[in-house]
């Protein structure tokens, strides 16, 4: 059998459309020319390819879902396949494009002003302008109704001013835009409500510091975003969404996409797993043909298959308009869990060389602790999943 050709036995490929089918195909073709060459150097050093960003808009891959202001408006089955590409690549850059797409361009369009998205959604989707989505602050992490970033009516125009911190907010320090979101009084309550306030980049007191160190998602920008009395028009508030509902439902939108993305790093481990052990000699015999390591790989195998037809399954639904958020929350669980298991295991199939950056696993393993960690935990899902099957919350 030859090795480039990775069998799946589990193919989605029937189910798709002629568009979808090129889609996904002029998309892969695209990673693997302009990302693949330089993914591993990028994590090595903790950068991010900016250059690639007006090729990320060129290719459809900003807002892809939306429709107008210049965005492709895919359905949600060619938008999950694409995701599959970019996070064949890396997590983190695919990171980027959900932040873009799912957290930024997708509130602007829902929730905004005419004004807003003509402001922000067409440079948006050329990748012109970059946005990121403040929610997660340093004691507000799973429980993000905890925030403590407020804002405060003041003047006569009504402008907002904004204080507060947020941390870990993927592509902060390249942002020409941050969705924040925060509480404000409202008139006439005393129950603080949370809003979305888009804050530009040259606003006073506003600061985005890159966060440094971090082990995983090394090609992928994080900072923080640090507001100290920032002053924004009361236009810059978003007016069609009020509650914690604002952030929760574009993290629906954005968990939809890593459950499909994450996909794509698994089919990566796989594919290069198997190569590596057909080829791979120990006790005079290529390592693939021992029993344990073919149950390994029909592991992969399998799970990622399984996967793909929940992704795929999801799809038609969503595109149905009855994809709920729970079932997101089964999508971005499972398949985040089983694809960190396959990077688990494939790494342990090529034994030393696993944990050279060159065989591109270890990178996919490490990222996938992110992608476990972030968009609600694997445990946070869980706790959504089991309320939804018993009626009994086990929040706190
Ligand atoms: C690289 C990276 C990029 C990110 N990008 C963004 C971004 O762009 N924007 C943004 O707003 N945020 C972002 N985040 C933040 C991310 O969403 C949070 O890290 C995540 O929500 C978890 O919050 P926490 O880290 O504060 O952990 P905590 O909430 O402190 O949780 C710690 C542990 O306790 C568990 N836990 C918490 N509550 C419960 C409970 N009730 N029952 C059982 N277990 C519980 C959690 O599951 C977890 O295992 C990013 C994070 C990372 C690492």
């Amino acid at each position: 059998m030859p090795l480039e050709a990775t069998p799946y036995l589990l193919s989605i490929d029937h189910l798709l459309s002629e568009d979808e089918r090129l889609t996904w195909e002029a998309t892969r073709e695209f990673c693997q020319r302009r990302i693949a060459p330089n993914i591993e150097h990028h994590y090595e050093k903790a950068t991010f390819p900016r250059e690639l960003i007006p090729e990320f808009g060129e290719m459809g891959l900003l807002g892809s879902t939306l429709a107008g202001y210049g965005c492709m408006g895919m359905n949600p089955v060619a938008y999950g396949l694409t995701m599959i590409e970019l996070e064949r690549q890396d997590s983190g850059i695919r990171s980027f494009c959900s932040v873009q797409s799912a957290l930024v361009m997708w509130p602007i369009h829902t929730y905004g002003s005419e004004a807003q998205k003509e402001r922000w959604l067409p440079g948006m989707a050329k990748g012109e302008l970059i946005g990121c989505f403040g929610l997660t602050e340093p004691n507000a992490g799973s429980d993000p109704g905890s925030m403590r970033t407020h804002a405060k009516q003041d003047g006569p125009g009504g402008d907002f001013v904004i204080s507060g911190q947020k941390f870990w907010i993927t592509n902060s320090p390249l942002a020409d835009v941050c969705l924040v979101w925060a509480k404000t009084l409202e008139h006439g309550s005393d129950t603080p409500v949370i809003r979305g306030f888009l804050v530009p980049r040259e606003s006073k007191g506003l600061s985005t510091p890159e966060t440094k160190g971090k082990l995983s998602m090394r090609a992928s920008v994080t900072g923080e975003i640090v507001l100290d009395e920032v002053r924004v028009p009361a236009d810059a508030m978003l007016p069609k969404i009020s509650g914690l509902k604002g952030p929760l439902s574009c993290l629906t939108q954005a968990r939809y996409g890593i459950g499909w993305g994450v996909l794509g790093a698994a089919m990566d481990v796989y594919e290069r797993a198997r190569r590596y052990t057909l080829e791979r000699v120990q006790f005079d015999r290529p390592i693939a043909s021992f029993q344990l390591t073919q149950q390994k790989l029909v592991e992969l195998h399998n799970e990622i298959g399984k996967g793909l037809l929940l992704a795929y399954h999801f799809g038609r639904l969503k595109q149905e308009g009855k994809l709920t958020p729970v079932q997101v929350s089964i999508l971005k669980r499972d398949n985040v869990s089983m694809a960190l298991q396959a990077a688990r295991t494939a790494r342990s199939m090529l034994g030393g060389n696993g944990i050279m950056g060159e065989f591109h696993i270890m990178r996919h393993l490490c990222n996938l602790e992110t992608v476990f960690t972030y968009e609600g935990t694997h445990e946070i899902h869980t706790l959504a999943i089991g309320r939804a099957i018993t009626g009994l919350g086990a929040f706190g």
